[in-house]
């Protein structure tokens, strides 16, 4: 009997896919001039000799982007190497004024690391082919101006700006992995503070490396290189639709060719853009004005101790130390920012839970609704405030209801939990006489659904507490409220 391999049009695929991602560092300066990074100036205002490329004008390395280059080396488990060398890319483009861009070729500032991390209980490993340094082009500008539609226009501001490239072994498995490892990527440079994660201004941009191959397929199937993805929306969609792509074509037996394709947002789909270029096609040769890159071992050690707690190690603690739900530890740690705030709420209010969860859900909820960012929400409920708040309701002063008004009263006013309590006569009625009161109060303006209870159908408790709840202006303490209601009902019928 032979074996016969399953018709191409029943065969599963599986997707592998490698992704290089370019990150702007967060220098205040060019990599090799003195220009400018800021976003937004006027077009061609931050620009030099060096950076637009004339005639005898010197690169120097900007030391920095160094230092931040190494620290994203060590953050995704590289090897940092004391020497690497800039080369020239060679290649033309209007926006690139020298006709070469300088990058990191044959030794490249980072090598073999590796992301890991856990996910759906399983470990998974992302591994980091290399980690190198270069500049950043110009950027030709197709749209905005009256005569756009005849001429295009060029803006180096942008030119010489630092970079950084990670590149990843082809270890991703599907769309929605790589669009999460990406933000986690994203997650962990800003959390080293070496980019500001900013996708929009193009801080932050993916190419995207997709293949297919019969599953279970030692080998890899041929691959097309999607360009310049700038969301994690945009990552996701572009490969769930390369994928089907090559795997239709593979079903009716057409052969994938490696290409370059661009992601048609508009469209919702990839085209080809050029075939596949080659390093050799860029006939790539060691950057004869600049020398090569020596970093001190010592240095290198240096800033790897320099390193802040990682998210995953980070989100890791959380779990361990405040013993939250890993729910809450992915979610709060989905930026520093916001880890601090947590930490700082949850010593204030000596209670982790109840702080990730006024932070997931008030302060969130507050924070969507006027458009800002935890920085400035910070400002307008500072930690201490917010923990102040907890610990009222912990101590049974308020009741929670409560709480989320006395929140709306603190939140950008700067007063404190207690004050507001106290100003507003919000404090929780624990007075057992004043709730028996307010009780025996209801049960005679509604007595019906006492009588119902009494007869059996309990469902009416539930109402009766709410009204008792509504007549103190939801102060009663509500413990106490269900005690004292139940004891009513259940003594014999209307005494007190
Ligand atoms: P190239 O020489 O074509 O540029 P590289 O080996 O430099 O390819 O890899 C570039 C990126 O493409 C890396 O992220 C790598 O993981 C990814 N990659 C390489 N081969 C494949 C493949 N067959 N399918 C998907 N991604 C791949
Ligand atoms: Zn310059
Ligand atoms: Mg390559």
């Amino acid at each position: 009997m032979t074996s016969l391999a399953p018709p191409p049009a029943a065969q599963a695929f599986e997707p592998v896919i490698g992704l290089e991602i370019h990150a702007q560092l967060l220098t205040a300066t060019k990599i090799f001039c003195g220009c400018s990074t800021q976003f937004g100036a006027p077009p061609n205002t931050h620009v030099c000799p060096v950076c637009l490329g004339l005639p005898g004008a010197l690169p120097v390395l900007n030391g920095e982007a160094v230092t931040f280059a190494a620290k994203v080396g060590h953050a995704l488990g590289c090897t940092v190497h004391p020497t690497s060398i800039f080369a020239r890319k060679n290649y033309f483009y209007p926006d690139l004024p020298k006709g070469y861009q300088i990058s990191q070729y044959e030794r490249p500032l980072a090598t073999d690391g590796g992301v890991t991390y856990e996910e759906g209980g399983t470990t998974r490993r992302i591994g980091i082919i290399r980690v190198h340094l270069e500049e950043d082009a110009g950027k030709s500008l197709h749209e905005g101006f009256p005569d756009s539609d005849t001429r295009t226009y060029l803006d180096f501001n942008r030119s010489g700006v630092p970079l950084i490239e990670i590149v990843t072994h082809p270890d991703l498995r599907s769309a929605a992995e790589a669009g999460a490892f990406f933000s986690r990527l994203r997650a962990i440079l800003v959390a080293i503070g070496v980019n500001d994660g900013n996708m929009e201004e193009g801080s932050l941009r993916c190419d995207a490396n997709v293949s297919v191959r019969a599953a279970g397929a030692q080998g890899f199937g041929v691959k097309a290189e999607i360009k310049n993805l700038n969301s994690f929306r945009h990552v996701h969609r572009a490969i769930e639709y390369e994928i089907e792509r090559q795997v239709s074509l593979l079903r009716k037996g057409t052969r994938i060719v490696a290409e370059t394709r661009l992601w048609d947002v508009g469209a919702g789909r990839t085209t080809s853009m050029r075939s596949k270029e080659e390093a050799h096609d860029y006939r790539y040769f060691p950057e004869p004005d600049l020398p090569p890159l020596e970093l001190d071992p010592a240095r290198i050690e240096e800033i790897r101790r320099t390193l802040p707690e990682l998210p995953d190690a980070r989100r890791q603690r959380f779990i361990s130390q405040y013993a939250l739900p890993e729910y809450d530890a992915a979610l709060l740690t989905q930026s520093s920012a916001l880890a601090d705030y947590f930490e700082a709420t949850a010593a204030a209010a000596t209670n982790a839970k109840a702080a990730s969860n006024w932070i997931m859900g008030d302060l969130t909820r507050k924070m969507n609704e006027l458009g800002v960012e935890i920085g400035q929400a910070r400002v307008a409920m500072p930690p201490d405030a917010l923990g102040g708040l907890i610990r009222l309701v912990d101590s049974g002063r308020i009741s929670s209801p409560i709480a989320k008004e006395v929140f709306e009263k603190m939140y950008g006013s700067g007063r404190a939990a207690a004050d507001v309590v106290e100003g507003e006569g919000l404090a929780q009625i624990d007075d057992h006489a004043a709730v028996e009161a307010a009780v025996w109060e209801v049960l005679a303006a509604h007595p019906g659904p006492a009588a119902q209870y009494r007869a059996g159908r309990t469902q009416t408790f539930g109402f009766l507490v709410g009204q008792v709840m509504k007549a103190t202006r939801g102060k009663a303490k509500p413990t106490l409220v269900n005690d004292l209601m139940r004891r009513a009902l259940e003594s014999p019928e209307g005494t007190r």
